[in-house]
């Protein structure tokens, strides 16, 4: 069976002589692994289209176990990310944090847009990169299927507290009075709330120049690392401490 769908891709290993084995995110697909035969060789038409983050048109046969690369055009590289280490590495965490959340043939329309609208800004000059990063992870959150309730308290509705907290386990803010419901809630400022709920309502084209003070992004930072550890559980953050080493 042939298939015809846009694709990025988030891994390519070598095999065998010539070939490539790829893990490509895909719109009508999902995630596949695929193999590019002698993709390799230096003439080969495969080659510009399978290198990491290529958003490429794939025409795909379907095997019994694995998908062969037919055809592969590749219409954007986003060659900045490969030339900037520090770009290079958060776009190696988005790809991971992708990984980590879909299983293979498994599709998702507005992960897949998502992502290739942060690729996109992630390679231009002028971007604020802890601002899409964090707005990257807490849509990711709610395709998901994790959307965190910011509107009141996710245990008692309650609209208006001196003081919140947010529950990773419960997925969302929780008022002074039901703070025993989890004992591992972190502290969450009104602000932070307030920008957690800018990152996930509006669009990425729209957020991508707005500064966050430092106080806030670690802030925000943290939560949304110990939200994405309790429902993402085999995600280590190790590429995302490497990204900010190179800071
Ligand atoms: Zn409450």
């Amino acid at each position: 069976m042939l298939i015809t769908t846009e694709g990025f891709i988030l891994k390519n290993k070598k095999y065998g002589e010539t070939d490539s084995i790829l893990t490509i995110f895909t719109r009508k697909a999902g995630k596949i692994n695929a193999i590019a035969k002698g993709a390799r060789r230096p003439k080969s038409n495969l080659l510009a289209g399978i290198q990491p983050f290529c958003y490429s048109e794939f025409v795909l046969y379907k095997g019994r176990n694995l998908y062969t690369v037919s055809q592969c055009d590749a219409k954007e590289i986003f060659y900045p990310l490969r030339e900037d280490l520090k770009k290079l590495s958060y776009a190696a965490y988005l790809v991971e944090l992708v990984e980590a959340v879909i299983t293979e043939g498994q599709t998702n329309n507005r992960l897949f847009n998502l992502f290739g609208k942060t690729l996109y800004l992630l390679k231009k000059d002028d971007v604020e990169i802890n601002t899409i990063v964090r707005a990257f992870e807490i849509k990711l959150m709610n395709y998901s299927g994790y959307k965190p309730q910011l509107s009141g308290c996710v245990h008692c509705n309650r609209k208006e507290a001196s003081s919140w907290k947010f529950s990773s386990t419960e997925g969302g803010i929780i008022c002074p009075l039901c703070l025993s419901i989890d004992p591992y809630a972190m502290k969450i400022g009104s602000t932070t709330i307030k920008l957690a709920t800018y990152l996930l309502t509006r669009d990425m084209v729209e957020i991508q120049r707005l500064k966050i003070s430092s106080y806030l992004n670690d802030e925000l930072k943290k939560i949304l690392k110990q939200y994405i550890l309790t429902h993402v559980s085999k995600y280590d953050f190790k590429s995302l401490e490497v990204a900010e080493k190179l800071e």
